[in-house]
């Protein structure tokens, strides 16, 4: 999504983690650890004709058989990721409604789980905007904090001796996992929390390349330490298909701040297209929560513009680069023959609903293991070292600039 402002260096980055590099580091020592995300489970589903889980047994055979050691699932730390961004949303909420003058919160609050939004916003947008997005990291960073800083002390494992790779909707994810700040010292070596991406694209040529017929491939059982999967084998999750951010959060916001519970879906609102949406709650007749999902970068561009002249009333933005979200990434696998990109979408959040279960977050036992064991309670002092991170505006070098004018 983000294309347009890579530069040669992080070219050199996408290259690096290829499926040549994934296959020549799997048998050499390490303990291979692989995170699927939920959005390339359905884009793979719908290309065989399969259910979800079906995908997630049958990837689980595959990669076991090329000497993965586990297989994951993204949507878990998702989980992790949600409860701190509520967390964090009621806090910059709070503080917004202080006289204090000087105690300065920046709502809206911006989802951070876009590394297309992320690289826009430091590349073209710079300073103003940054303090207005999330600190918390995307669940492909929050799943790789998990493996590299809590589940390999567990095991007893040196984190540099785990190479974990992810299974993600788009390219982007490559550059995110390669941002310094997730790489850190480990004794005497540098390692990083996911130490590459594959799209959902190229763990299809992995496919092609081993000849295997997915379709009938055998059905393993799953891995459940860090998997979204009951004791059943049915899988669980938020709605929302491009992580559920908005959805969560205002769910939380208007049960935690106005003692509203909201069941059943909530009632967004399309404003310009069907890729903008809003939703309120209102108390006494008046707006005390107004949200928005805003995918795509003519949407992002004006909802952007709105806040730098000061004219956003939104509390929080689910801002994603993609038309459509995560579905629709670059990485994902495209329409076949006859079918159009909208019938895909369609396909793909029936997909990725499928035999999903609707449950909360701070009701997910995995993740309650991880505070009890590990983060404490959410906004402590470890969960910010480990499931927060920073943003840097990157200021065009003057040869660049040069350039581009
Ligand atoms: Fe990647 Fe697109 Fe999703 Fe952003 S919206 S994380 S660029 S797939």
């Amino acid at each position: 999504a983000c294309s347009g402002c890579i530069t040669s260096a992080e070219t050199v980055m996408l290259e690096k983690q290829s499926l040549d590099e994934f296959l020549s580091n799997i048998n050499n020592g390490k303990t291979v650890i692989v995170s699927l995300s939920p959005q390339s489970r359905a884009s793979i589903a719908v290309h065989y004709g399969l259910s979800p889980v079906q995908v997630f047994r049958k990837l689980t055979t595959l990669f076991k058989s090329l000497g993965v050691n586990a297989i994951y699932d993204t949507s878990c730390s998702r989980d992790l990721s949600l409860i701190e961004s509520c967390n964090e949303f009621i806090s910059r909420y709070k503080q917004s409604r202080l006289d204090d003058k000087e105690s300065k919160s920046f709502l809206p609050m911006i989802s951070s789980a876009c590394p297309g939004w992320i690289c826009y916003a430091e590349k073209t947008l710079g300073s103003f905007v940054l303090p207005y997005i999330s600190s918390v990291k995307s669940p492909q960073q929050s799943i790789g904090a998990i493996i590299k800083h809590h589940l390999c002390h567990k095991l007893g494992v040196r984190p540099s001796d785990i190479y974990h790779v992810t299974v993600m909707p788009c390219y982007d994810k490559k550059l995110e996992a390669s941002r310094d700040d997730f790489v850190f010292q480990d004794q005497d070596q540098m390692t990083t929390e996911v130490d590459s991406v594959l799209t959902t694209g190229e763990v299809i040529d992995l496919i092609k390349l081993k000849a295997v017929d997915f379709s009938n491939l055998d059905e393993s059982p799953l891995d459940k330490i860090l998997s979204n999967v009951s004791e059943e084998g049915n899988l669980f999750g938020v709605r929302g298909s491009s992580g559920g951010y908005a959805d969560t959060i205002f769910r939380y916001a208007a049960k935690t701040l106005f003692g509203h519970d909201i069941r059943g879906p909530l009632d967004f609102r399309t404003v310009r297209n069907s890729d903008f949406q809003e939703v309120t709650l209102e108390v006494d007749g008046k707006t005390v929560l107004k949200f928005a999902l805003c995918y795509g970068f003519r949407n992002l561009q004006n909802v952007v513009r709105k806040l730098k002249i000061g004219k956003s009333d939104y509390d929080y933005l689910e801002i994603m680069a993609c038309p459509s979200g995560c579905l629709n990434g670059g990485g994902q696998l495209k329409p076949k023959p006859g079918q159009s990109g909208k019938d895909l979408i369609q396909a793909l959040e029936t997909a990725y609903m499928e035999n999903v279960l609707v449950t909360d977050p701070f009701e997910n036992p995995i993740v309650r293991i991880l505070y009890d064991e590990w983060l404490e309670h959410p906004g402590s002092e470890k969960a910010k070292r480990h499931i927060h991170t920073e943003y840097h505006p990157i200021v065009k070098s003057i040869t660049s600039q040069l350039n581009n004018w």
